[in-house]
């Protein structure tokens, strides 16, 4: 008999059987939980002390890093997880969804979190805010990790990337969590933090599991820790306002139930292509998973005219839907994930059929094949027909969380406008349409009510990833009934996990907080042209003041010659006396390469590629006979610990740039971003 064990407080716990956690797909147990009281006053301690320590040892670079480690790790594992992931009733179709997904998320914040994170525990949100006249006083904000710990209570329909999804943001930040996954497919949780803390990635006391309930763990927390929620509304309700979460405004993130719409618009005839698509796309939503998924499409929404045309095109893709064990061929829908599940949506089912009739399946389901599936929690898709599209606490109202949809009928777009919102906030709506105009009419109206929304063509079909899939990169999360939180959507879900503060002082002070230089703040002049640096030698604020160069009659041809732009504000004297700049101007392009003339030093050295600008503003317009200099100083070094093609070990360096006249007034203003070498050995 197998026992799952919590793992609290550095060790794996719990060895007295409590709950059989039953195979969906056969009945046969897979595990228990465990009875043994966990103290959860010791976990949150050890968490705020071991995890934050040993995660802060580690800067934001290093732990993007890590998190590729463990997401290799994991890949090279993943069959374990498939195999177990069968007895949640998913497809191998599903686990794409699951457990792919999953590590798919792990790699995407591993890479983002490369480029887009700096070096060290500190990330600086510009810009700089000069507050006194002089510059001698300024703010930015900074955002650092929060001193406590994400406590993630997850849902049983994702059990891996449910987990991982959040647990990437967290990560990143540098604060250390403790999951509590849905305990029906906790198993599969399990086996996944076991892989994890076996990839040797995984800073100790950064990662904690539940396993079974949550006790006391919620009066243990304070204003430094934050909750995320994954699940049903009413769960979410009872969270949100549990005394210690409101007393003390700990962060609670919720992600509820969705009743998720597409919608058919009124330029789509059951001759086009689309038409198909739509209905390609509900039914998929209907069946990955076996509907359990927060994004699934619960409502259709069609033009009054093409309702039973949908409809059929819906039943016909439904019949070939084959309902069984995964490990069987041919299966395409696998079960839900448990016996209660499959007892609540059949619940729900019937409460729908007060405002809709059934026109498909639930007139006794297929036999699901395989062995033993007599036994397992396989519910068969439902396709329901609103009688009263309009009517309240019917799909509007009530969430079906298996493979059921309810398709309605609309007269006009406002109308369809009008009924996707009575779901009162979603976290997905498809509009398939071919007409921009409509696109553009309906998704900004939407997007109030709408966490995510996709538009639906032949074009985008070609590549799309799908109505129900949240992209690492997109924001994940919905309004109102959605929960009102926010998930993923890129380097956004890391800063949930920091604390944003807002810094005033001289541009100095600011430097040395924010670990970059800012104009105003005292730089460093030394002897050695900072090129001929390495990047570990490289200091923040070092800096250079190039000797001057005057701009010429002939620098301006030449350089309008050599580049093809002839531009009238160069070259024609009448025609530029009469632009606001009231003569002949440099190419703005000639000044970036002059001011490069001037800072570069030639000789092969350190600095090993330029690989771009950022925030370039030509400010001050220069013409012949205007003298410039430039000031480069090292603003930003960020370390990825990677090497040149060649074994090179190297880091970037941004370079702060202004050009300015003899006037002292600023001409240009930009950042140069190049790739520095280490010192030989210095990996
Ligand atoms: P629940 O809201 O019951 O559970 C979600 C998570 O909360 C689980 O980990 C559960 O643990 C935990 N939980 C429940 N009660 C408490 C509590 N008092 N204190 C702390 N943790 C608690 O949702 P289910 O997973 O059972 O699903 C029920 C319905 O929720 C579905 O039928 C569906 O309608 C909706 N749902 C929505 C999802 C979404 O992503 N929007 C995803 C999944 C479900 P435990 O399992 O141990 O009870």
């Amino acid at each position: 008999m197998t026992v799952l064990q919590s793992y609290l407080a550095g060790q794996w716990f719990g060895s007295q059987a409590a709950k059989p956690l039953a195979s969906a797909i056969n009945g046969e147990i897979v595990a228990h939980t465990h009875d043994d009281a966990p103290d959860f006053a010791a976990a949150v301690d050890y968490a705020r002390t071991t995890g934050t320590r040993e995660l802060l040892k580690l800067d934001f670079q290093e732990r993007a890093a890590r998190l590729k480690a463990m997401a290799l790790y994991l890949q090279e594992h993943k069959k374990e997880l498939y195999t177990l992931s069968r007895h949640t009733g998913a497809t191998k179709g599903d686990n794409a969804f699951d457990i792919d997904g999953g590590f798919g998320t792990l790699f995407a914040y591993a890479s983002m979190g490369r480029k887009e994170l700096p070096s060290g525990n500190v990330l600086h949100e510009g810009p700089v805010i000069p507050l006194g006249k002089e510059n001698h006083f300024a703010a930015t904000h900074i955002l650092v990790p929060r001193r406590g710990v994400a406590v993630h209570i997850n849902a049983f329909n994702f059990p891996v990337w449910g987990m991982l999804e959040k647990f990437a943001g967290n990560f990143l930040a540098g604060m250390p969590c403790i999951v509590k996954p849905a305990t029906a497919t906790s198993y599969l949780t399990a086996a996944c933090v076991r892989l994890m803390q076996d990839s040797g990635a995984l800073p100790e006391g950064a990662l904690q599991l539940i396993i079974g309930g949550t006790g006391d763990l919620l009066d243990q927390l304070d204003e430094q820790d934050m909750v995320t929620f994954t699940g049903s509304a009413s769960t979410a309700r009872k969270l949100r306002a549990h005394p210690n979460i409101i007393n003390r405004s700990i962060p609670f993130n919720a992600e509820a139930d969705s009743l998720n719409s597409a919608i058919l618009a009124p330029d789509v005839t059951p001759d086009d292509e689309e038409f198909d698509l739509l209905a390609k796309e509900v039914v998929r939503e209907m069946t990955v998973k076996a509907g359990q998924k927060c994004t699934a499409i619960r409502r259709i929404l069609v033009p009054q005219q093409h309702l039973d045309a949908f409809g059929e095109r819906l039943i016909q893709r439904l019949e070939k839907i084959t309902l069984g064990d995964p490990d069987e061929e041919g299966v395409r829908m696998g079960a839900l994930a448990s016996l209660d599940q499959k007892e609540d949506v059949a619940a729900a089912v019937n409460d729908l059929l007060n405002t809709s009739e059934c026109i498909f399946g639930g007139n006794g389901d297929p036999q699901p094949i395989g062995q033993g599936t007599d036994k397992g929690a396989f519910f068969g898709p439902r396709l329901l027909r609103s009688t009263d599209p309009h009517a309240n606490g019917g799909a509007h109202d009530i969430e079906a969380f298996g493979p059921v949809s309810t398709l309605m009928g609309y007269g006009d777009l406002d109308e369809a406008i009008a009924l996707a919102d009575k779901g009162k906030g979603s976290l997905v709506t498809t509009f398939a349409t071919k007409d921009p105009k409509n696109a553009a009419r309906v998704i900004p109206v939407l997007a109030a009510r709408h966490g995510r929304l996709q538009v639906l063509n032949a074009e985008s079909a070609k590549e799309s990833t799908g109505h129900g899939a949240p992209l690492p990169m997109l924001k994940h999360g919905g309004p109102g009934r959605a929960g009102g939180g926010e998930e993923l959507g890129g380097i956004r879900a890391v800063r949930h996990y920091l604390q944003r503060t807002a810094i005033q002082g001289s541009p100095t002070m600011l430097a040395a907080v924010t670990g970059e230089y800012v104009r105003g703040a005292e730089v460093l002049e030394t002897e050695v042209h900072p090129f001929r640096r390495h990047f570990d030698d490289l200091a923040i604020g070092e800096s250079l003041l190039t000797h001057r160069r005057t701009v010429t009659e002939a620098d301006i041809v030449n350089f309008g010659c050599l580049s093809g732009d002839h531009f009238y504000m160069h070259f024609d004297e009448i025609a530029a006396k009469d632009s606001q700049f009231g003569k002949r101007i440099a190419h703005g392009y000639f000044l970036l390469s002059a001011a490069a003339g001037l800072f570069v030093s030639p000789a092969p050295g350190p600095v090993l590629a330029n690989y771009g600008l950022d925030t370039l503003r030509f400010i001050t317009p220069v013409g012949a006979g205007d003298t410039i200099r430039a000031r480069l100083t090292c603003k930003r070094k960020i370390d990825q610990g990677k090497a040149a093609p060649d074994g090179t070990p190297q880091g970037v360096v941004v370079w702060d740039v202004q050009v300015k006249n003899q006037d002292d007034e600023l001409v240009a203003s930009y950042d140069i971003l190049t790739l520095v070498a280490k010192k030989k050995g210095d990996a």
